[in-house]
């Protein structure tokens, strides 16, 4: 069993409520780094130091934020309404189990049992905002009493291992989390790295723009889990990204275009240390490198990923050779990089 990964996945983090997976990650890394700190947003930002090799400052980011609820309102019968944070499809909401607040309050979006819908009912899709979180209150009051507006709602998934792949809540991003980890505990590098644990991804890459901004890097890698979309179609479609075949780089995405000189620098060290990886099908999807590379006068960036299929909902499945090898291949880019690969002499 993966502990990492069982005890990463299994904390909560909803955008902006990260403190369980920040004290975690902290207790992780503390002997393996030389100095952490806590930023205003909530951002983890430790340093390990470099044998002082190369003249380089490199920072690794990943996000510590899963996607979640938050309590907008209690009605009359003490059923409590929800938003999201950040994007969902509805359908994935009905009849699930989620932890609520603080306090870890179970609750369930309820249902109404098949046995009572009508023939309509059954082919259409129910909206959130008709949905209510049931915490067995008996009314508003004693709801009240356990709630409050605005705390945030998480899925409860326990991690398993299926052979050799994983299922569990939030692989999206505790898989990067826990390789940024692994990267921390590994020997130092030719230069100073910052590792940024990062919040709120998943509603807009702030915690990112903010920890980067402060680190001021020479160079960044994003370690993230990707959709993927790679289960059997009847067209000639081929996947995304497909469990099993490595490590994902990304090239384009809605919000970039990774920095070329890094994806090959990424590509090279795969292929001559015999790793397996697959190029992420470029399209739609962002991560933090939008908001890194675009800061200071520009901030060389570029994301490695775990595949993961059904991202944003309460169960996804990662394939744990990939995760083995995203750490490999992480830690094997960073031990290769020099000021060079970054130069710009036209
Ligand atoms: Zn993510």
């Amino acid at each position: 069993m993966n502990e990492l990964l069982k005890q990463l996945t299994e904390a909560v983090g909803v955008s902006s409520a990260e403190k369980e997976v920040r004290l975690l990650i902290k207790d992780l890394i503390a002997d393996h780094v030389d100095e952490w700190r806590v930023d205003t947003m909530g951002n983890l930002i430790a340093l390990k130091r470099g044998t002082g090799q190369l003249d380089l400052r490199v920072l690794v980011d990943a996000h510590m934020d899963e996607v979640g609820l938050m309590v907008t309102e209690v009605d009359s019968s003490g059923m409590l309404k929800f938003e999201g944070v950040g994007g969902f499809d509805d359908r994935a909401l009905l009849g699930k189990v989620v932890q609520i607040g603080p306090k870890k309050l179970t609750g369930v979006i309820g249902a109404r049992p098949i046995h009572l819908l009508k023939a309509s009912q059954v082919n259409s899709v129910v909206k959130r905002e008709s949905m209510r979180i049931d915490i067995g209150a008996r009314n508003k009051d004693a709801a009240r009493s356990k709630v409050k507006i605005g705390d945030v709602a998480a899925f409860v998934t326990q991690y398993e291992e299926l052979g050799p792949t994983a299922i569990g809540k939030a692989f999206d991003d505790r898989a990067g989390c826990a390789a940024l980890v692994e990267l921390l505990r590994a020997e130092p590098y030719p230069f100073d790295l910052v590792a940024a644990f990062t919040v709120q991804e998943e509603v807009g890459l702030r915690g990112a723009q903010v920890a980067a901004y402060g680190a001021r890097p020479d160079a960044a890698f994003v370690l993230e889990c990707t959709p993927a979309y790679d289960l059997p179609n009847k067209k000639d479609v081929s996947p995304n990204v497909a469990l099993g075949q490595g490590p994902s780089i990304y090239v384009m995405d809605r919000g970039t275009i990774q920095d070329p000189r890094l994806v090959s620098h990424i590509t090279h060290t795969a292929a001559e240390r015999n790793i397996p990886f697959q190029i992420r099908q470029p399209g739609g999807g962002g991560t933090n490198t939008a908001a890194i590379q675009r800061l200071h006068g520009g901030i060389p960036a570029a994301t490695i990923a775990v595949p993961g299929r059904y991202a944003h909902t309460p169960a996804m499945m990662i394939n744990l050779d990939d995760y083995a090898n995203i750490v490999k291949l992480a830690e094997a880019t960073l031990r290769t990089l020099t000021p060079q690969i970054i130069r710009r002499d036209a």
